[in-house]
C-alpha cells in the first residue's frame, strides 16, 4: 500500500469532506489515474474546473514559462498577465472594471461588499437588504452561506449579517412582495448548480433586470459554476440576453489554478476605492497568465460551437440511456452543466451512483441528493465521451 492513502486522510485531515476511496495521482485531458494505475473517465471535470482537461499541453506551456518569470508581487504592484487578462474580460463581456481574487466565495463576498457599499455612497445607509434564493449557493465565507439560500451551510456559526431575505427561485412575484428602495442587490445564479442543475427561466431573469431598475438596486449574476464556456457561452447571461451589473467568475477561469474575478462598470467599480477592499494574492501574475490562455481558448467561436455539439450528443445519450432504464425524472442543464434528476424510488441516493461508478471507471458528480451531476471538460473527444457514456451504462444496470 502506498505510505500515504485513504486511511491517511482519516487520520490527519479535518473531516469536513468525505472523499472517494480512491486517490487520483495522474490526470491527461479526459482520463485521470488512481493511485493503483486505474483509469477513469471524469465527467466531473473538478466540479467544472477543469474545462479544458487535465494538464492541457498549451496551459501547462504557460504555467512552465510564467513560472519562471514572476509567481507574485503583491497589489502594491501590478503584472503584465493581470493586466492582459482584465483586459480580455473586459473585451469579452459587458464590464468595463475587474477585480480579482482566488476563490468563488471571495469572488461573491467582494461582490456584495462592493453592492452594500455602492448603496451607502449613493443612497444611505438604509438601503442594505439583499435578496438572493433559496437552494441558491455562493460559497462557503460567513456572509456568502448567510446570503445563500441553504440553512444547513449558514445554522451554527453565531450571528449572521443582517439584512437578507430569501425568496423563491424562478418565481417573479415573490421577488416582487419584498424588494423596495431599501434593497441594494439581488444576486442570483443563471443555472442553480449546487442545489441541482436549475436553469432560471429567461422570463425570471429579465423581470429581475426590471425590477432591479425600477428600485436602483444591482444584479448580481453567480457565474462561479456557470461562467467560462460552461453553458455554450463564454458566460450565461450572454445566452440569457440579460445584462448584470456584477458577475462574479472562478470556477474554471484558471482550468485549476486558483483564480476567480468580480466584473462590473465604471460607475459601480468607483466605490472600491483605494483601501476599501483588497486580497494579498488575487490577481498575481501566476494566476492571470494562465487564466489568459484559458479565457483565450474559451472565448472563441468556433470552441463554444463545438461545445454546444457535444452538450447536444451527451443529452441525446443520456436520454437514449433513459429510454432503456428509466432510473431519472428529468435530464436538464445547458452546455456542459447536465443534472439528471433520480426517480422517486432512488430519491437521497445520488452518491450511491457515484460510487458505482467509480467502480466502474467513470468519475461523476451529485448535485444535491437526487441529482447526478455531469460536467465533463468542455474540449471532451467524442471517444471519450461514449466511452463515458458506456460506463454510466453499467452503472446504471446495477440500478434498474
Ligand atoms: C462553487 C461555487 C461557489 C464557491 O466557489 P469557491 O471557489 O468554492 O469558493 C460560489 N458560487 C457558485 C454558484 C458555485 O458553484
Amino acid at each position: 500500500m502506498p505510505q500515504y492513502n485513504r486511511q491517511t486522510f482519516d487520520q490527519v485531515m479535518i473531516q469536513n469532506y468525505i472523499p472517494a476511496n480512491f486517490i487520483p495521482v495522474k490526470g491527461k485531458g479526459s482520463h485521470v489515474w488512481d493511485q493503483d494505475g486505474k483509469e477513469y473517465i471524469d465527467f466531473t471535470s473538478g466540479i467544472a474546473v477543469n474545462s479544458l482537461g487535465h494538464c492541457p499541453d498549451e496551459i501547462v506551456e504557460v504555467l512552465k514559462a510564467q513560472s519562471e518569470k514572476l509567481w507574485h508581487s503583491s497589489n502594491w504592484f501590478t503584472s503584465e498577465p493581470t493586466l492582459a487578462l482584465a483586459s480580455k474580460l473586459v473585451q469579452h463581456t459587458f464590464a468595463e472594471r475587474v477585480m480579482f481574487a482566488n476563490s468563488g466565495a471571495e469572488a461573491n463576498e467582494a461582490a456584495l461588499k462592493l453592492a452594500r457599499r455602492y448603496a451607502v455612497d449613493n443612497y444611505g445607509y438604509q438601503k442594505s437588504t439583499i435578496i438572493s434564493f433559496k437552494q441558491s449557493f455562493h460559497g462557503r465565507t460567513l456572509f456568502t452561506v448567510s446570503v445563500a439560500g441553504q440553512p444547513k451551510y449558514s445554522d451554527g456559526f453565531g450571528p449572521k449579517p443582517a439584512d437578507i431575505i430569501h425568496v423563491k427561485f424562478n418565481d417573479l412575484a415573490s421577488v416582487k412582495a419584498v424588494i423596495d428602495d431599501r434593497c441594494c442587490a439581488v444576486i442570483v445564479e443563471p443555472i442553480q448548480g449546487e442545489s441541482g442543475i436549475i436553469p432560471a427561466t429567461a422570463e425570471f431573469l429579465q423581470g429581475l433586470r426590471q425590477l432591479c431598475d425600477e428600485n436602483n438596486a444591482l444584479l448580481i449574476f453567480d457565474e462561479v459554476q456557470t461562467g467560462v464556456g460552461r453553458t455554450g457561452y463564454l458566460y450565461a447571461y450572454q445566452k440569457y440576453g440579460v445584462t448584470p451589473d456584477i458577475l462574479t467568475t472562478a470556477k474554471a477561469l484558471g482550468n485549476g489554478f486558483p483564480i476567480s474575478a468580480m466584473l462590473t462598470t465604471t460607475e459601480i467599480a468607483k466605490s472600491f476605492s483605494p483601501g476599501v477592499h483588497g486580497t494579498t494574492f488575487g490577481g498575481n501574475p501566476l494566476a492571470c497568465a494562465v487564466a489568459e490562455k484559458v479565457i483565450d481558448t474559451i472565448a472563441d467561436d468556433q470552441f463554444l460551437t463545438q461545445v454546444n455539439l457535444t452538450s447536444a450528443l451527451f443529452k441525446a445519450e443520456l436520454t437514449k440511456l433513459n429510454e432503456q432504464f428509466h432510473l431519472f425524472k428529468e435530464i436538464r442543464g445547458e452546455g456542459l452543466l447536465i443534472g439528471a434528476e433520480l426517480i422517486e424510488k432512488y430519491q437521497g441516493k445520488a452518491s450511491d451512483f457515484v460510487k458505482v461508478a467509480a467502480e466502474n471507471g467513470l468519475m461523476i458528480l451529485v448535485a444535491g441528493p437526487n441529482v447526478l451531476r455531469f460536467a465533463p471538460a468542455l474540449n471532451i473527444s467524442e471517444q471519450d465521451l461514449l466511452q463515458g457514456v458506456d460506463r454510466l451504462t453499467k452503472t446504471l444496470k446495477c440500478f434498474a
